[in-house]
C-alpha cells in the first residue's frame, strides 16, 4: 500500500510497468528508482483536499532535489519550499516559477538573499531580526520590495525523532511569538523595503498525527488574530511541512484528514493555506536498489554486504531510521542477517537482524521508502561516486542522474603538478 507503485507480479518486482531487475541491468547499482505516478498522486492528494479554497502547495526541495523531479512537480502546478540559493537555482533550472518559492532557514547568506530578492520569490520565511535587516538591505540595494512571513516557533512537541523536531522553544528555528509580534508591529517603519505577507510554523518531520499540526496552527491562528487587531493583516497562513509516511507500521494521517482539521482556522481568517510537504510527496516514491557483493558468515552473524552504503542513504546511520528491505527476486529459503554497506564505519548498517530471503552474491535487494532525504543527503564519503537516479513513467525508465565517475569526484579539486 505505502509503495503502491512497486508491486510484485509472478514473483517479479516492478516499479510501475518496469521490472526492477531490468532497470538494474540497464543502469547499474546502486540506483534510486522513482515512480512518477506516485509523485503525481501524492501531490494530487493535497490538491484534492484543498480544492475550492485559496491555497499554495509547495514541494520541499531538500527532500529530493533532482531537477527532473522538480520539473514534474512544477508541471503539476506546485510551488517550492527552498532552504538555500542552490535550491532556488535548481527550481529555476527545472522551469519552476521563482515567484512560487518560499525560503526557510536560519542561515541565509547575503548572496543567497540577494539572489532570492532578485528573483522575486513569494516570501522569505524569516527566522531572526538580523536576517530581516539583511533582507531589507538587499531589497533596498536592488530597488525592490521583498515579501516576508515570520516563522513562529509555537513550542509544540511534534512527537517525532528529536533530530527532526523543529518547533520546540529550545530548537534553533523561528521566533518566539512575542519577539515576532514586536517585529511585525515595527516592520513598516523600521524595515521599509520588506512587506509582511504571511506567518509560518514548521514543527518537524515524519509527524503521523494531526494533533501537533492542529496545536501549532491554533497558536498561529490566535497570533494572527491578535496581530490583525493591532493593525497588521496577512495573506498567507503557512503550516509548514512534516506529514509522515509509512516506513514500517505507522498509520499516518491523510492529507484530507489534516486539511479538514486545519482549513477552518485558515478560512475563518480569510487567508490562503500554504503547506510545504517534502517527505509525504516523495518518501514512498523510490527504492534504493543495491546488489549483494558478499554474504559473509561469521560465528555470530550473517552479514549481507551490499554495494550501497551510508553515503547513498544516510538515514539509518543518522536517525536509526527503519527501511524495509526486500529481495528483488523471491527465494524459498530465508535467513537472519545484518544488511550492511561497504563503508569503513560501524554505523554503515541498513538493518540489523532482519529476516530476508537467503540472497547470494550478485542478487538484488531493494531498500524501500528511500525517496525522501535519500539521494539528497548522499555524499562522496569513502570516495564513492553518487548513485544513479532513474525515473519510471509507465513502462519507460529514464536516467535522470548519471552515476558519478571517479573523474566527477575530483573535477573541482586543484591538481598538483
Ligand atoms: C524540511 C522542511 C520542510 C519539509 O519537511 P517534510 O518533513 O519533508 O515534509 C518544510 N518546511 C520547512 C521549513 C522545512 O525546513
Amino acid at each position: 500500500m505505502e509503495q503502491e507503485f512497486f508491486t510484485r507480479v509472478d514473483g517479479e518486482l516492478y516499479c510501475e510497468g518496469v521490472k526492477v531487475k531490468e532497470a538494474a541491468e540497464t543502469f547499474g547499482t546502486p540506483m534510486y528508482l522513482y515512480s512518477a505516478a506516485h509523485l503525481r498522486k501524492r501531490y494530487r492528494d493535497f490538491e484534492e483536499a484543498l480544492k475550492g479554497s485559496p491555497h499554495r502547495i509547495c514541494f520541499a526541495v531538500k527532500a529530493c532535489s533532482n531537477v527532473n523531479i522538480l520539473d514534474l512537480f512544477a508541471k503539476e502546478g506546485a510551488g517550492f519550499d527552498i532552504v538555500s540559493g542552490g535550491e532556488l537555482y535548481r527550481v529555476i533550472k527545472a522551469g519552476g516559477d521563482p515567484r512560487s518559492c518560499v525560503y526557510a532557514g536560519v542561515g541565509k547568506s547575503k548572496a543567497e538573499i540577494e539572489y532570492a530578492v532578485e528573483n522575486e520569490i513569494l516570501y522569505f520565511g524569516v527566522e531572526s531580526e538580523p536576517e530581516l535587516e539583511r533582507i531589507n538591505a538587499a531589497a533596498k540595494k536592488l530597488g525592490k520590495k521583498a515579501r516576508v512571513a515570520l516563522r513562529i516557533n509555537p513550542d509544540v512537541d511534534a512527537h517525532t525523532h528529536e533530530y527532526i523536531t523543529t518547533g520546540k522553544s529550545e530548537n534553533k528555528f523561528g521566533l518566539a511569538p512575542e519577539a515576532a509580534r514586536t517585529l511585525y508591529l515595527k516592520m513598516a517603519s523600521a524595515y521599509p523595503y520588506v512587506e509582511a505577507v504571511g506567518a509560518q510554523v514548521h514543527i518537524g518531520s515524519q509527524i503521523t498525527e494531526t494533533a501537533p499540526f492542529l496545536e501549532g496552527a491554533k497558536k498561529l491562528a490566535a497570533f494572527i488574530k491578535e496581530l490583525k487587531v493591532q493593525g497588521v493583516s496577512l495573506k498567507y497562513f503557512d503550516i509548514g511541512g512534516g506529514l509522515g509516511i509509512v516506513y514500517q507500521n505507522e498509520d499516518p494521517a491523510t492529507p484530507a484528514a489534516l486539511v479538514n482539521e486545519l482549513l477552518p482556522l485558515v478560512k475563518e481568517l480569510g487567508m490562503t493555506f500554504v503547506c510545504e510537504m517534502g517527505r509525504y510527496m516523495c518518501g514512498n516514491a523510490a527504492m534504493l536498489v543495491a546488489s549483494v557483493e558478499y554474504v559473509k558468515r561469521t560465528a555470530k552473524k550473517n552479514f549481507v554486504v551490499v554495494d550501497a552504503g551510508m553515503n547513498d542513504l544516510l538515514r539509518p546511520a543518522l536517525y536509526e531510521a527503519y527501511h524495509e528491505i526486500k529481495a528483488v527476486e523471491e527465494k524459498e529459503e530465508k535467513f537472519v542477517c545484518d544488511v550492511v554497506g561497504p563503508i569503513c564505519e560501524s554505523a554503515d548498517i541498513f538493518r540489523k537482524d532482519c529476516e530476508i530471503p537467503a540472497v547470494e552474491a550478485d542478487d538484488l535487494l531493494a531498500i524501500c521508502s528511500a525517496g525522501a532525504y535519500g539521494f539528497s543527503m548522499s555524499s562522496n564519503y569513502n570516495s564513492r561516486g553518487r548513485a544513479a537516479e532513474v525515473l519510471v513513467e509507465g513502462d519507460k525508465a529514464r536516467l535522470i542522474r548519471k552515476r558519478e565517475s571517479f573523474e566527477d569526484q575530483v573535477r573541482n579539486e586543484t591538481t598538483c603538478e
